[in-house]
């Protein structure tokens, strides 16, 4: 670890040093896959820039600034394993950050791949400072995540980088040490458990502990110490006997041992409130077998078990079929913990070649292999399916951005479920998963006709949670068919996508339909139905597909005046007036002027009440002054406010409705009428009158001119004989 004050400049060193780093790097390179003469060319040119750009720039330890992308770029591929690409991203990981570089420049010379990596890695820098400031702006912070999860290597290299970082912790300021280790158990130690990346999150945790809770980390870190020792009378009553064991039976292995992490040990006393000296896997062991057939994998372990039993006391409340039934990660192993002559628990982990670089890397591990297998074809990469996850996740959402930091950090700790088939058979799911979730995973054509399932033999619907050990019959029925809705019924991306595409399939038959009304619009607004004009309203709607389009179009999600108004064809919102006129009966505040207005259902003004115009998408909605509606929006949304007046002089009729309570009576209803239709000859639209034990209520709506017309119309209906009460609704 880099101390503070200490360092000494001398230029000649540096340079020495530096190109001993670039060789190691090259070397480490070339150890992981032949590099091409292409690769390396990358590789020079992009440590080459970086030097230069860099140049006169130092750390706080002193030492020149090139050190640190040199460091994460050997991070990456020495503790990753990732290849020449992420190499070139990882040392410009600064430049755009930090130097007069730009990102075309790097796109230019390095290609897109490499600049959008380095383009990721810089917002999620933009990212942390935003949160810090609890800044409103969710929208450009789902854009950032979004860009973050666009490319695997984003997340890799920032982790590198954030490793880099905690391990030269040391030269910089207390504040800075605590703002980054909180920063680093915030948000990349989960990075990194849910990516797999074990060892890079173990040391994050030791570092993280180290600077956050000293005094702890050093009570524990003495205790370890003091079981020294132990290790060598483990290898004397413990591992000899195993490795003779195993080379009687005939195995090819590998054995590891390791001592729990300080970390490690102190989260376990915490979450399980138990003493240092309770913990049952301070020592672990790990046998690797070699060399087994994918077929015998299973066999294999548990043969080696079964010697591990025969000779020492097993718990068996610490037995781990992580094989049968692998976590969501892909860990696979089997373990158990034995009792050994010296009165210790250890721990001991069975597993195969294969799964042992699966649960040293997890997820990474799948990642990394069909980064450098790209002719084969892999299915399932569950690092591309977990980023696939918080996209679908970050573009349906309308949440606020702590919550979608939240959401995101909460999806890096997703456990999974194990669910049975009455057959049987486990289907492993996200926790939280649902009903739809677990027939979509049997087959696509179970979860589109899906309504339900028997769950232990109860019966529930498609979106019930499901729990491990449920046994889950679907329920299905060929006429049932998705929507929307069922798009918040379920949970794993692969029911959503397959929703999505049955309800595409279900939009191609309104294909025909839209296409009609579509070149009606248009001859009627004498518009050409050409691709041009087609193009022009599929971006001016922001519609996905031209399937989409026609739907919508089909359905009268969009309607004739929205098409109108993409050509700049509009003409004046229709719903509340009696007749059609050019201008809009309002006068408004100058720069809402031109936008269209409508009367507000809620309050439904009329020619001399006071009004106020609310923005409301691309029109401008006309309250009462005193409406209900109209003051939350107004105490919610301060500049949706607009100034508006009737214009005077305007002779329009505006529908409204009045309720009415009477004494019921024989010939009621007629004179009602008589006074509207024929005393005051107004337009009544409609009129419902219901009579129940002697009192009646009458629901009428009318077209009046203005106010007074209004109020006298009330007078008169009032003045009957046996109404009571007569009001505006
Ligand atoms: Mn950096």
């Amino acid at each position: 670890m880099a101390d503070s004050g200490t360092y000494v400049i001398d230029e000649t060193r540096e340079a020495c040093e530096m190109q001993a780093k670039y060789l190691e790097l090259i070397a480490a390179c070339r150890a992981l896959k032949p590099l091409t003469s292409d690769e390396e060319q990358g590789i020079l040119r992009a440590y080459t820039m970086a030097r230069e750009a860099h140049a006169g720039t130092r750390r706080k330890s002193g030492e020149p600034y090139i050190f640190h992308p040199l460091a994460v770029a050997l991070i990456a591929v020495k503790e990753v394993g990732l290849g020449p690409t992420a190499v070139m991203a990882a040392l410009l990981h600064d430049v755009v950050e930090d130097t007069d570089i730009t990102l075309d420049e790097l796109r230019m010379v390095f290609g897109d791949r490499v600049a959008k990596i380095v383009d990721g890695v810089t917002k999620i820098d933009d990212v942390m400072l935003m949160q810090q400031t609890e800044s409103k702006q969710a929208e450009n912070y789902r854009k950032i995540l979004l860009s973050m999860c666009n490319d695997a290597y984003v997340i890799f290299l920032k982790l590198c980088d954030r490793l880099h970082n905690m391990r030269t912790l040391g030269s910089m300021k207390d504040t800075k040490k605590l703002i980054i280790a909180s920063e680093t158990s915030y948000l990349y130690i989960p990075l990194a458990h849910r990516l797999g990346l074990y060892s890079i999150k173990t040391e994050l945790e030791e570092l993280v502990m180290r600077y956050t809770n000293p005094e702890k980390y050093a009570e524990i870190e003495a205790k370890i110490a003091a079981t020294a020792g132990t290790s060598e009378q483990l290898e004397e009553c413990l591992i000899q006997p195993v490795r003779q064991m195993l080379d009687e039976a005939g195995f090819q292995y590998t054995l590891k041992t390791r001592t729990k992490s300080v970390y490690s040990c102190y989260k376990k006393m915490e979450n399980k409130h138990i003493d240092f000296d309770e913990i049952f896997d301070l020592y672990a062991m790990r046998i690797i077998l070699k060399d087994v057939p994918r077929e015998h994998e299973r066999e294999e372990c548990f043969r080696v078990f079964a010697l591990i039993s025969g000779k020492f006391t097993t718990n068996p409340n610490r037995f781990r079929d992580w094989i049968s039934h692998p976590k969501n990660n892909g860990y696979e192993s089997l373990q158990t913990t034995v009792m050994t002559p010296i009165n210790r628990w250890v721990e001991i982990q069975i597993r195969t070649e294969r799964m042992d670089v699966i649960a040293e890397k997890g997820m990474a591990a799948h990642f990394l292999y069909k980064e450098a297998h790209p002719e084969e074809h892999i299915e399932n990469n569950p690092v591309e399916e977990w980023l696939q996850q918080i996209r679908t996740s970050l573009e349906q959402s309308d949440k606020s951005a702590l919550d979608l930091v939240e959401e995101f950090k909460e999806s890096l700790y997703t456990k999974e479920i194990y669910l049975f088939t009455p057959h049987g058979k486990t289907i492993t799911l996200p926790s939280h998963s649902t009903v739809l979730d677990f027939a979509y995973a049997i087959h696509t054509n179970l979860g589109n006709h899906c309504i339900g399932a028997k769950v232990n033999a109860r019966v529930v619907g498609r979106s019930e949670r499901l729990h491990t050990g449920d046994q889950v019959q679907v329920l299905s029925t060929e006429n049932t068919k998705p929507t929307e809705e069922w798009l918040n019924e379920c949970l794993t991306p692969h029911a959503r996508e397959a929703i999505k595409d049955a309800l595409r399939a279900r939009r191609k038959e309104f294909v025909a339909e839209g296409k009609r009304r579509l070149a009606e619009y248009l001859a009627k607004m004498r518009m050409r139905n050409n691709p041009q004009n087609f193009g022009q309203l599929k971006r001016y709607l922001s519609q996905p597909s031209d399937i989409d389009l026609y739907y919508d179009i089909a359905v009268g999600n969009i309607t004739e005046r929205q098409v109108a108004e993409c050509f700049g064809k509009v003409r004046p919102a229709p719903s509340f007036f009696f007749h059609e006129t050019q201008t809009t009966p309002f006068l408004l505040d100058q720069e809402y002027e031109n936008y269209p207005t409508e009367t507000a259902p809620c309050c439904k003004p009329v020619q001399g009440d006071q009004v106020v115009g609310i923005v409301q998408g691309d029109r401008i909605m006309v309250h009462r002054t005193g409406c209900k509606v109209a003051m939350d929006e107004m105490a919610n949304h301060e500049n949706h406010v607009v100034r508006a007046k009737w214009r005077p002089g305007e002779q329009l009729s505006l529908l409204t409705g009045i309720t009415l309570t009477a004494i019921d009576r024989k010939g009621l209803l007629q004179e009602i009428t008589r006074h509207i239709s024929d005393e005051l000859d107004l337009n009544m639209r409609a009129i419902t009158l219901e009579a129940s034990e002697g009192v009646a209520h009458g629901i009428i709506m009318l077209y009046v001119n203005d106010v007074e017309n209004l109020n006298g119309l009330i007078s008169k209906l009032k003045s009957i004989d046996g109404v009571e009460d007569v009001r505006r609704i």
